[in-house]
């Protein structure tokens, strides 16, 4: 792949994770929203906020920059002093009461396994997971090692650590293909149902094939899930990809308007998609308007010159 395609994966992936996050903010917790609707409430806003997903996507990014690769210890500390800056960013209850254990003395690959009994399998680890997804995109099995070891942080059930590898892995896969070249949904679905080894993860995979045969949201949120759990929300966003693999728009309006945890799957999907169409996708009324832009940029090109001067 030519380096000018690859560095508009990098910009997209981190930017698309922004985008789908702000979109989506604004839905969380409704049911079915129509796309138009979502499309409306951008149009009125004048600057588009992200979430939490996006702010510990950003300490995610710059831990990996400041270490020139994962880091556990450092990408704690990153996420801990993001957090304490803007602690309104809507985070659950779980970072900030692991992120206290922390400073109280509790190791940082420890701290999180206290949390609901033997760790949190929510989407928290994948929804932030886009930096190590392009950044290790040619390399699965040290994807695998830095999304597990990175989602220990603070989402330590194996279904949590699960989640995050197999959504760090559709961006990888999303990252190696020309977008120029036709898509192969079941070629890009076997790969992903190969490597993740829960079978909750494969049987929600499996459906993916039949539903966007039948376009159908209430089967969707019902068989995939719109929750905050990782098996509720990674496999959906996948879906929400696979339904327009040729546009950004379309698949992030789709992921959003199935509402639940919409700004986390529109994190997801966005992510995936810029993964694979580059940072162009994302329409520019939506780019212009995004907070930090400039700086989720800067951050992108740094780990793209990073991995390709290294
Ligand atoms: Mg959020």
């Amino acid at each position: 792949m030519i380096k000018p395609v690859l560095k508009s994966k990098f910009l997209g992936a981190l930017v698309g994770t922004g985008v789908g996050d702000a979109l989506g903010a604004p839905f969380e917790g409704r049911f079915m929203v129509k796309p138009e609707e979502v499309e409306a409430v951008a149009e009125k806003r004048e600057v588009l906020t992200y979430t939490d997903d996006t702010h510990m996507m950003i300490g995610v990014a710059e831990s990996l920059i400041r270490t020139r690769g994962f880091d556990g210890k450092d990408m704690t500390y990153t996420f801990i002093q993001n957090y304490e800056l803007e602690p309104f960013r809507g985070y659950g209850p779980g970072p900030p009461h692991i992120f206290r254990a922390i400073r109280a003395g509790a190791a940082w690959d420890i701290a999180a396994q206290e949390l609901y009994h033997g760790g949190s399998f929510g989407n928290g680890s994948a929804m932030r997971i886009a930096p190590i997804g392009v950044f290790y995109h040619d390399n699965p099995a040290r994807l695998r090692e830095v999304a597990y070891k990175s989602s220990q942080i603070t989402h330590a059930h194996n279904l949590g650590k699960d989640g995050a590898a197999l959504q760090a892995y559709a961006i990888a896969l999303a990252t190696n293909l020309e977008p120029q070249l036709a898509f192969d949904r079941g070629d890009f679905l076997a790969k992903l149902i190969n490597y993740v080894p829960a079978a909750v993860f494969k049987g929600k995979l499996s459906k993916i094939k039949g539903l966007l045969a039948r376009p159908d949201k209430a089967r969707v949120a019902i068989e995939l899930g719109n929750g905050i759990e990782a098996f509720n929300s990674v496999p959906t966003a996948i879906y929400s990809f696979l339904t327009h693999p040729d546009s950004f728009a379309q698949a992030v309006l789709n992921a959003v308007s199935l509402g639940g945890d919409a700004d986390t799957i529109g994190a997801m999907t966005g992510a995936i998609s810029s993964a694979y169409l580059g940072i162009e996708s994302i329409p520019n009324r939506w780019q212009q308007k995004l907070e930090n832009r400039l700086y989720l940029k800067e951050l992108a090109e740094k780990l793209w010159e990073l991995k390709t001067t290294a």
